[in-house]
Order: structure tokens, then C-alpha cells, then sequence
């Protein structure tokens, strides 16, 4: 048996029984008695109409004899998911080995250790000790960054991909396989193009519909939501969404495409691996080069307690256009937070613990091209348009294997308090970067010089105790990313105290 045998049928049961586990630990708090979360978590996994028992014994066959030691599952789940639960200071290693034993003497293959004398159990890491086990890494599964039960992570690609200038002119052509009877194909496309030439290419049909998307802000859940929730009562259901715009509206496309088919809000799913159905048909068309979110396998959402994307492999676009004409007008400015996005996530990438030759050929690829476009060219012509586009494409192949870092933790901690862009957030936070990307920092800053590019300074001045506060537990959240800029131990590194430090200087 290897990983790849663990059905994702039995991922998918393991996050919904730690959903409901939250539940309890939301209604219940820390603090109480193993048996009282375990009765709770009893009622609620049978509530949901799964197969549970609770204390199932386990016989252990000694040599030939069958002998029943008291050995006691606490909850089994549809005869396939072993549940410890425990309400203890802190795990220890002896837990562990308890659970792994369970799974060898049932013959079963995942075992979920929970902890609920946490304060947040959300917290599902190894900081807050809850784990996945399986007895064939025996190690921990983090549900938190990595693929469960994936050694080498196996992440879907974007189905279908045309590049070059015009290939807009195909679209028509493109989608009409996946146009279903009196179901509309909703384009989802960026204000700015409101009463410009591009709306008059658009291939409507039947009752296809244009939604002008407002990025004014970033993409939020209520946003998501309220799009979502206007197509179902408007159509019932949609053939597809097609984004047109830059990286938010992109980011918006793939998120109503899923709430299309997803109960509840968009919010229940900021997370990685929580997406529970596929989206509708979705495609991504790129006005901006840089975020790689056209290819990306999340949704980078605002939320009411967090910015985090819906990361599943449901996400990515089944198709995308990539039309470098559809760049041409963008405003130097914003072609240039956007390039630099770009920019950074090669050097996030290259420079990440996580970093393998599958990302290192994409990245090293992308970040030829932006210095072609932002160190060596005089002059923007459709050249870097063309370089630009590629760019985005092969850094976001490069993090959609590796991970970004620092730059990007430390940003959604701005964007989240103070609405800071994306773009201009990471350039913001990547010029006080020396200490960990010391020679990107520094061509970051020629390129800022070259281009005549202004980054806002002081950005942090005036904010209260409890600001900063925010922005640090959303930036510490970000586990995988610092992981893959610092390390495993990077909790070690990077402490409150300096990332405080660091966001007091942006
Ligand atoms: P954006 O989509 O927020 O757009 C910025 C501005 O440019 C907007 O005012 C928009 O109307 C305008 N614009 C778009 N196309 C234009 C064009 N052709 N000409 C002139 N103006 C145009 O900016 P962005 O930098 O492309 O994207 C940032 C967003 O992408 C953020 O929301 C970020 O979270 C997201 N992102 C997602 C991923 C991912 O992996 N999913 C990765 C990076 C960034
Ligand atoms: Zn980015």
C-alpha cells in the first residue's frame, strides 16, 4: 500500500469530523472532562448521519490467542476513521503511539488525536498538538499547508491553457463545449473595462450575463457570497464563470464558481483543503501580469477573522486566456506592484526551504523575465507584455509547488488591517527585507529607482496596541509560508517581538 492508496474519500470524512470536533470545542471551550468532548463529539458525528461507535473494543491476538486487554477505540467512524479524543495540558509522543497502535490493531488507516484543553482547537498544527495519523508515514499529517498523507505533493494543474496576442478573439470557441442548455455562461469582469472596447468582444449567447466586478477592495467572503447567491436566485445555476481582469477579479471568478456548487459561506472554507465540491466550469482571463493567480490553486479571500485563500484542488481554473494585448493599457503604477508580485514570489520561492527543480526551473524562468522587463528594457513596449504574461504564469507553477514568504506574510497582515493592496503591500514590506533576501531586496530597490516607482513609507505610524496585535496573529497564521522562508523551527526566528518590530519600520 503508499500514500496515494489512502482514499480521498477518508480525507475528506477526516476534515469534516474535524469540523465538527471545532464545533464542540467553540460550544464547550477548554477545560472539562475527556468524557464530556467525547459524548459531544459522539452526538454531533452521529447527528451527521455518519456510523459511529464509541469505546469499541479492540481484541489482540497474542501468538494464536484472541485476548481482550481492554484496548478501547474511543469513537470509530464508518468502520474506517479512528477518533482519540483527550483533554490533557499538552500531547506527548505516548499519545501518539497509542493511536498508531489502535490503527495497526484495527487495521485501519487514519487516526485523528484530539486535544481539546486548547484554546483554539481551529489552530489544527502541531502548535496546538492536534494531529492526522497514519500508520504508514507515522508521522504527523498536518492538515495545515501540506497534503495529507502526501509525501510529494500531487496538485492539480489548470486544465486547458492558450497563450498569444488575440487569442481573446477564441474565446467563443473556447466555452461553447461547456455551455448547458438555458444556463448562462456569467462573465465576471473588472470595472475598469465598463463602457470600454472590450466589453463589445465579449462572446455573449442566449441569456449569458456581464457582471462589472467592483475591486475597488480586494475580494472579500461577503462579496464572494453575495455574487454567488444573486446568480442561484437570478438562474438557479450557472453553465460557467469567466473572469476578466486582474488578479482580484481572477481570484473572485474561482470563488463564485465554487460557492455556485458549495453550501453556506465562502468563509467556512478559507483554509486549505476545506472546499468540499467542484465549481462550476470556470476561466480565468489575465489584464494584469504579475500575481500568477491565474494559475494558482487559491483564492485569496478577506474574511471576517481572516485574509486566506479557499487553497483546494477544486480551485483552479479548468481554463485560461492568456492575451497579452489585454495588458496594454494597464497604468505604469499598477503594472509594476503587480510585475513586482511576480517578481517576489520567484524570490520567496527560490530562496524557501521548500524549493525542489520542479519550482526552481519555473522560477528561475519568471525571474529572467522580469529583470528583461524591469531591468534591462528602456522603454514598456509589447515585448514586456508578452515576457510579463509568461512571467506571471511560470512564477505562480514555481509557488504552486514551493511557497512564497516573508514578504507576503508580513503583507496580508497589512492588507487585513488596513486594506493595503496586494501588490503595493509586498513592495512595502519587501524593501525592509534585507536580512532575509539580501541581494532580491537590493535589485528590488533598482528596479523601484529605474522604474520611478514610489513606495509609501510610514504606513504602520499612529496604529494602536491592538492593531498590531491583529496584524501579527493574522502574519503568524500564515505556517506554511514561514516555514517554507525560515524553516521548521521558524516560531524560533521570527517571534512577535520582531515581526512587531518589523511592521513598526513599514
Ligand atoms: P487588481 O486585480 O486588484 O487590480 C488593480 C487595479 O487595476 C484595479 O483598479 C483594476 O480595475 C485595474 N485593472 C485591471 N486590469 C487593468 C488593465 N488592463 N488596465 C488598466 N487597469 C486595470 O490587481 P492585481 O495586482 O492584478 O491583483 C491583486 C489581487 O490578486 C489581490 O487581490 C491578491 O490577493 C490577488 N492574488 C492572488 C493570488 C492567487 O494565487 N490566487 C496571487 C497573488 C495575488
Ligand atoms: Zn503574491
Amino acid at each position: 500500500m503508499t500514500y496515494q492508496d489512502v482514499p480521498p474519500s477518508l480525507n475528506l470524512l477526516s476534515n469534516e469530523i474535524i469540523g465538527l470536533a471545532i464545533k464542540v470545542h467553540k460550544a464547550l471551550g477548554p477545560g472539562l472532562l475527556e468524557s464530556s468532548y467525547k459524548e459531544c463529539l459522539f452526538y454531533e458525528i452521529s447527528r451527521a448521519g455518519y456510523f459511529a461507535e464509541k469505546e469499541k473494543t479492540l481484541p489482540l491476538i497474542y501468538e494464536t490467542v484472541k485476548l481482550d486487554v481492554g484496548y478501547r477505540i474511543d469513537i470509530l467512524v464508518e468502520n474506517k476513521l479512528v477518533i482519540e479524543v483527550k483533554a490533557v495540558d499538552a500531547l506527548a509522543d505516548i499519545h501518539t503511539a497509542q493511536v498508531l497502535t489502535y490503527l495497526k490493531l484495527s487495521g485501519n488507516r487514519l487516526g485523528l488525536l484530539i486535544n481539546f484543553n486548547v484554546t483554539l482547537l481551529k489552530k489544527w498544527n502541531r502548535a496546538a498538538g492536534n494531529r492526522t495519523l497514519c500508520p504508514l508515514c507515522k508521522e504527523l499529517c498536518v492538515l495545515c499547508g501540506k497534503k495529507q498523507l502526501m509525501k510529494f505533493r500531487n496538485f492539480k494543474m489548470v486544465g486547458y491553457v492558450v497563450y498569444g496576442r488575440g487569442s481573446f478573439n477564441q474565446v467563443d470557441e473556447i466555452i461553447a463545449p461547456h455551455r448547458k442548455e438555458g444556463k448562462p455562461m456569467v462573465f465576471l469582469v473588472d470595472h475598469f473595462f465598463e463602457g470600454k472596447p472590450l466589453v463589445s468582444r465579449i462572446p455573449l449567447r442566449g441569456n449569458d450575463s456581464i457582471i462589472f466586478a467592483d475591486v475597488t477592495y480586494e475580494p472579500k467572503t461577503t462579496y464572494v457570497d453575495k455574487l454567488a447567491q444573486q446568480l442561484k436566485e437570478e438562474f438557479g445555476t450557472v453553465s460557467g464563470v469567466i473572469g476578466i481582469g486582474g488578479g482580484s477579479t481572477m481570484d473572485l471568478a474561482k470563488a463564485v464558481s465554487l460557492m455556485m456548487n458549495n453550501p453556506g459561506s465562502s468563509a467556512d472554507y478559507q483554509g486549505w483543503d476545506l472546499v468540499k465540491y467542484p465549481g462550476v466550469y470556470k476561466a480565468g482571463i489575465p489584464t494584469l501580469s504579475g500575481t500568477g493567480a491565474e494559475v494558482s490553486r487559491t483564492t485569496v479571500l478577506t474574511g471576517p477573522t481572516k485574509k486566506l485563500g479557499m487553497n483546494s484542488d477544486f480551485t483552479p481554473f479548468d481554463q485560461i486566456v492568456l492575451d497579452p494585448e489585454l495588458t496594454k493599457e494597464a497604468p505604469a503604477n499598477q503594472r509594476f506592484y503587480t510585475g513586482m508580485d511576480c517578481y517576489i514570489h520567484c524570490i520567496e520561492s527560490l530562496e524557501g526551504t521548500y524549493l525542489n527543480e520542479f519550482s526552481k526551473s519555473y522560477g528561475e524562468k519568471a525571474l529572467q523575465l522580469c529583470r528583461d522587463v524591469f531591468v534591462n528594457k528602456e522603454h514598456w513596449d509589447d515585448d514586456c507584455d508578452d515576457k510579463l504574461m509568461m512571467a506571471s504564469y511560470a512564477g505562480g507553477m514555481s509557488i504552486a509547488y514551493s511557497q512564497v514568504g516573508v514578504a507576503h506574510a508580513v503583507s496580508y497582515g497589512l492588507s487585513y488591517l488596513l486594506g493595503t493592496k496586494h501588490g503595493i503591500g509586498n513592495c512595502i514590506v519587501m524593501n525592509h527585507l534585507e536580512e532575509y533576501y539580501p541581494a532580491g531586496v537590493k535589485e528590488f530597490k533598482y528596479m523601484v529607482e529605474k522604474n520611478k516607482i514610489d513606495i509609501p513609507t510610514g504606513i504602520c505610524k499612529g496604529l494602536t496596541e491592538e492593531d498590531f496585535e491583529k496584524m501579527i496573529n493574522v502574519s503568524m497564521g500564515m505556517k506554511p509560508l514561514w516555514e517554507n522562508a525560515l524553516g521548521k523551527d521558524w516560531e524560533k526566528i521570527m517571534t512577535r517581538e520582531k515581526l512587531r518590530a518589523l511592521y513598526e519600520k513599514l
